[in-house]
C-alpha cells in the first residue's frame, strides 16, 4: 500500500470542457497548457485533446518542446515570445508560433535571418499595462510584421485584466480600444484582421469579446484562449449551470488515524483548533507539500460522502477535518480535497488564494488519468 493521496484527472471532462469554449466563443479556440497545464500534466492533456484543438499555448519554447517531444502536432503559440534571441531558432525549427510584445523582440525578429518565416501574434496592450505595444504604436508594429520575410500570418491579440469582474467597466474600455485600433488597422492592408482577445472570463461572461460580436467586414479568424475553464473551473464568481464545466482534477485521500478531543482540547501545530466539545478527527494524508494550501484552515471537504471542513493548521504532510457528525467516517475513509463534489475555487478561495494557483500547486501525488 502507498500513500493513498491521488489526483484523479478526467479527460473526457476536459475535451468537455474545451468544445464548451469553442461553442460558447465561437471562433478557433487556442487551448492554454502552460505551467504543466494549470498542474494537470501537460503532455496529457495535450494528447487528449489533440484531435479537436485548434491550437495550443505555452509559457515557453521549453514547454512547447516537452510537447513535441511527445508527438504533439498542433500549432503551439508561445504566449511571452522569446526571451532571448537565440531562441529563435529553436522556435522555428519546433515549429512554435510566436506572441510578439515588445520592441525589442520586434526589432531582434525583423532582423534575423529565419530559416522559415513564422506566424506571429502582436500584443497590444489596451490597459493592462502588462505586456504588449501600446495602442499607439500597435498599428506601425502591424505593419512591420506583416512587411516582413521573417514573417507569416499576424494576429492582433489583447489581454483583459478584469474580466471576471462583471461590475467593471475595464473589459468595455480595453474592447473600445482593440476596436478603434482594429479600425485604423484594418483598411491598411488587404485581407481582414486575424484578432484574439477572449480569455476563460471572456468567454463566459463578455458577448462582446466573442467571435459574433466584432465586426466582421474587419476581422478575419477570431481566436480565444481558454486556459482556467479547460479544467473545470468557473473563474466568475457567479454560478454556471452544471453542464457548462465540468471539474478535470479530483484530490482524493484516505483518513489514516482517528482523534478524540475533549472540550479545550487543542489540535496541531499552533493549537490553531481548539475543541469546543467533544470533536472527532479525522488526520488526513494530505498537506501543503501536496501543493493543498497552508492558510485553508476552514475548507469544504467531503468526508465518506459528507460535507465537513478542515480545522487546524494544515502541516506539511497532513491535515484535519471534522468528522463529529460523520459516524461512518474511520481509518480508511475517502475524502475528497476537491473537484466533483467540492469546488475547488471555493477550497482556494477559503486561503485567500485562487483556484489558479492551488492548481498548479498540486504535486507530489499520483496523478491518475481517466479517459
Ligand atoms: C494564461 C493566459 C490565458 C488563459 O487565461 P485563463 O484566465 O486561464 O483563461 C489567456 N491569454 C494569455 C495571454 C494568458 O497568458
Amino acid at each position: 500500500m502507498s500513500r493513498p493521496i491521488q489526483a484523479r484527472i478526467d479527460l473526457n471532462a476536459l475535451r468537455h470542457n474545451y468544445l464548451q469554449a469553442k461553442k460558447q466563443h465561437g471562433g478557433k479556440t487556442l487551448a492554454v497548457i502552460k505551467a504543466n497545464a494549470y498542474g494537470h500534466g501537460a503532455i496529457t492533456c495535450a494528447k487528449a485533446l489533440m484531435a479537436d484543438a485548434d491550437a495550443f499555448a505555452v509559457a515557453s519554447i521549453e514547454e512547447a518542446k516537452l510537447l513535441r517531444e511527445a508527438q504533439v502536432l498542433n500549432p503551439i503559440l508561445l504566449l511571452e515570445g522569446f526571451f532571448e534571441a537565440d531562441e529563435l531558432t529553436d522556435i522555428v525549427a519546433n515549429d512554435c508560433w510566436l506572441v510578439i510584445h515588445a520592441q525589442w523582440q520586434l526589432d531582434i525578429l525583423l532582423a534575423a535571418a529565419l530559416a522559415k518565416p513564422l506566424n506571429v501574434w502582436l500584443k497590444v496592450d489596451t490597459g493592462m499595462h502588462r505586456l504588449g505595444f501600446s495602442v499607439d504604436a500597435a498599428q506601425q508594429a502591424y505593419m512591420a510584421l506583416t512587411r516582413s520575410r521573417n514573417v507569416n500570418e499576424v494576429v492582433m491579440m489583447t489581454h483583459f485584466a478584469n474580466a471576471d469582474n462583471l461590475r467593471s467597466d475595464d473589459t468595455l474600455v480595453q474592447l473600445t480600444q482593440f476596436s478603434t485600433l482594429l479600425s485604423d488597422v484594418a483598411p491598411t492592408t488587404s485581407k481582414a484582421v486575424d484578432v484574439s482577445l477572449a480569455n476563460s472570463a471572456a468567454i463566459l461572461a463578455w458577448q462582446a469579446s466573442q467571435k459574433s460580436a466584432l465586426p466582421s467586414n474587419k476581422c478575419g479568424t477570431v481566436w480565444s484562449r481558454p486556459g482556467l475553464m479547460l479544467y473545470g473551473v468557473n473563474p466568475l464568481s457567479a454560478p454556471l449551470s452544471a453542464e457548462t464545466l465540468k471539474p478535470v482534477m479530483t484530490l482524493e485521500s484516505e483518513i489514516i488515524a482517528v482523534q478524540s478531543l475533549n472540550a479545550g482540547e487543542s489540535i496541531g501545530y499552533g493549537g490553531l483548533f481548539t475543541a469546543s466539545q467533544e470533536t472527532r478527527v479525522g488526520v488526513v494524508a494530505c498537506g501543503y507539500a501536496d501543493g493543498y494550501p497552508r492558510l485553508a484552515s476552514n475548507a469544504p471537504v467531503m468526508v465518506a460522502g459528507v460535507k465537513t471542513s478542515v480545522i487546524g493548521r494544515v502541516s506539511m504532510d497532513m491535515l484535519f477535518v471534522d468528522i463529529t457528525e460523520i459516524t461512518q467516517a474511520n481509518v480508511g475513509s475517502t475524502v475528497e480535497l476537491f473537484g466533483q463534489q467540492i469546488l475547488a475555487s471555493e477550497v482556494a478561495a477559503s486561503a485567500g488564494s485562487l483556484a489558479y494557483e492551488m492548481l498548479c500547486n498540486i504535486k507530489r501525488v499520483a496523478f491518475k488519468y481517466e479517459t
